[in-house]
């Protein structure tokens, strides 16, 4: 391609909204326009790097054995209410009328879609497995965009969706997929990590997130330096701590708190740590007011909590139902006297002596307090988030913590949506059996800013040679110099015509201008 004859943008100031590399460059280098937040137009330069992401994803997926098709973007309510996961997605999902009133979603992800699709067509089990993925624009109304094509409101997603008849089966085409997926990011330059996590709004039993190591990630990645295990942090298993046998010795006392909430404010005015203090969360379960205690330099977490409870719904309490459930206002709950409320309390509670808890009582809270002796959970489990500093339990060596950018993830999501929408076969006996689905997302847009987060230097992008937009750049140094084009042109033709792409930049322009952009891009 001649530089004169293709869309690229000259070098642009960029804006002070962005905030990483990636996005700088992106917009620096031409590859991106933004339209309006979170949506942008990929220019011919992104584009061609797109493409080449998308034909590495599509030779690794048939391979693997699944099969492209294409879904409509615009999907009607009536199958996202089967699910119920048009009340549960929440404003993330895109909602529009048409002019009959009718109402649809722009579509997010597919499980829906595809469900509907495949209990339609398929009868047998003679029809099973089925593995079918589509590459195609995604629309999530995120609350924060940002980063650019990283975290966007209308995206580019590879979406697969696999359907096999029974828990065997499903498990063999989830290591296909993921076998696939080392061999995509690979193939990509990455340096990735694949990492078990939570399956989120998705929902179903099992997933392995992928994540391209890059210290700007938002994602934080619990891994073993000994074991060699990685987990997302909502899924980073602790150890249990070694409690002493002994109980604390302090006496337990009541003491006043005049509008201390935080455990920080509790904290200070108490003259300790957070550390030194027990914070007990009210929750409804399943609609099960349950408490949640957890040490006050720590964090709740919830999938870990929803699993304890074995509860399909978890959230915080609102603040009529605290006060009903324990006496008192927010911020003054407690463990000890708290009665007809389950107690769950984090494994660190049970080593910590003579702590700090709130008193069920507003203005109060008590010192000195030891589980086992004050008070009694009904549960003691790990439900709190890893922090840097825990160790692994299944060697007791420390986590490494690592940052990482998400750019795919794989479910097993066993019957939920078969169950849900009736998506059945007829097994060798004739008897009617659910599908068992898992689903495999990328994101392929995300990719580009990925891979140019992962790999830069301070004069631009650095290419992984099966991402690269060109594989050469001819740059004659003065376009009015006869011999110097005349040279170049032959060049440029030969590299060609041997299928090298190369960028002839034949611009009237000064060298080093030209070697900037050339660097930059
Ligand atoms: P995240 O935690 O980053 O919001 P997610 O768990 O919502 O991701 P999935 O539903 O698993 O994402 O979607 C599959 C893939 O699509 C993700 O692994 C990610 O690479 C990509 N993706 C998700 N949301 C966005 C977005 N807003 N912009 C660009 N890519 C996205
Ligand atoms: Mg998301």
């Amino acid at each position: 391609m001649r530089w004169t004859a293709s869309f690229i943008p000259p070098r642009k100031e960029v804006p002070s909204e962005a905030e990483l590399v990636s996005h700088r460059l992106m917009l620096r280098a031409g590859l991106i326009r933004k339209l309006s937040s979170g949506v942008y137009t990929l220019l011919p330069l992104g584009l061609r790097v797109l493409a080449k992401v998308q034909r590495i994803i599509r030779e690794e997926m048939n391979a693997a054995g699944a099969e492209e098709l294409l879904m409509p973007v615009l999907t009607p309510a009536e199958l996202w209410k089967e699910t119920g996961r048009w009340d549960v997605y929440g404003r993330e999902l895109m909602r529009i009328k048409d002019w009959h009133d009718r109402e649809f979603a722009l579509g997010p992800t597919h499980e829906e879609i595809i469900t509907d699709l495949v209990r339609r067509e398929v009868r047998s089990y003679r029809e099973l497995p089925k593995n079918l993925y589509q590459l195609q624009v995604k629309f999530r109304d995120e609350i924060r965009p940002r980063f650019g094509v990283m975290r966007a409101r209308e995206f580019i997603m590879k979406d697969g969706y696999s359907f096999d008849r029974d828990e065997r089966g499903a498990e063999a085409t989830y290591r296909k997929m993921y076998d696939a997926y080392v061999k995509i990011f690979t193939r990509c330059g990455f340096e990735f990590s694949a990492v078990s996590a939570e399956s989120g709004a998705i929902g179903g039993s099992f997933s392995h997130e992928f994540m391209v190591l890059a210290d700007s990630g938002e994602e934080m990645l619990f891994t073993c330096p000994k074991c060699g295990t990685a987990s997302s942090r909502d899924r980073a298993a602790c150890a249990k701590p070694v409690a002493g046998s002994e109980c604390g010795t302090g006496k337990m006392e009541k003491v006043s708190t005049p509008g201390m909430k935080s455990a920080e404010q509790v904290a200070s005015f108490l003259k300790t740590v957070p550390a030194g203090l027990a914070k007990t969360l009210i929750y409804e379960a399943d609609g099960e007011v349950v408490a949640a205690m957890v040490r006050g330099d720590m964090e709740v977490n919830e999938a870990k909590l929803m699993r304890e409870l074995s509860c399909s719904e978890l959230r915080m309490a609102s603040a009529e139902a605290i006060q009903k459930a324990t006496g008192a206002p927010v911020g003054f709950a407690g463990p000890v006297g708290l009665k007809g409320v389950k107690t769950v309390a984090d494994c660190l509670i049970a080593a910590m002596k003579d702590f700090v808890t709130g008193a069920n009582e507003s203005d109060a809270h008590y010192v000195n307090v030891n589980m086992g002796r004050d008070f009694t959970p009904e549960i003691v489990a790990d439900i709190r988030f890893a922090v840097e500093g825990d160790a692994c339990p299944l060697c007791g060596s420390a986590y490494a913590v690592k940052r990482g950018i998400e750019v795919g993830h794989v479910f097993k999501l066993g019957t939920k949506y078969s169950k849900a929408m009736n998506a059945v076969y007829l097994d060798e006996k004739g008897v009617e059996q659910p599908m068992v689905m898992g689903c495999y997302g990328i994101g392929v847009s995300r990719i580009i800013a990925a891979a140019i987060e992962q790999s830069h230097d301070d004069n631009g992008i650095i290419w992984h040679p099966a991402l690269a937009p060109y594989h050469v750049a001819v740059v004659p140094l003065n376009v009015k110099d006869e011999k110097s084009m005349a040279c170049t042109e032959k060049l440029y033709r030969e590299l060609e015509s041997r299928g090298i792409e190369t960028l002839l930049d034949d611009r009237d322009a000064g060298a080093g201008f030209k070697l900037k952009d050339a660097d930059l891009i």
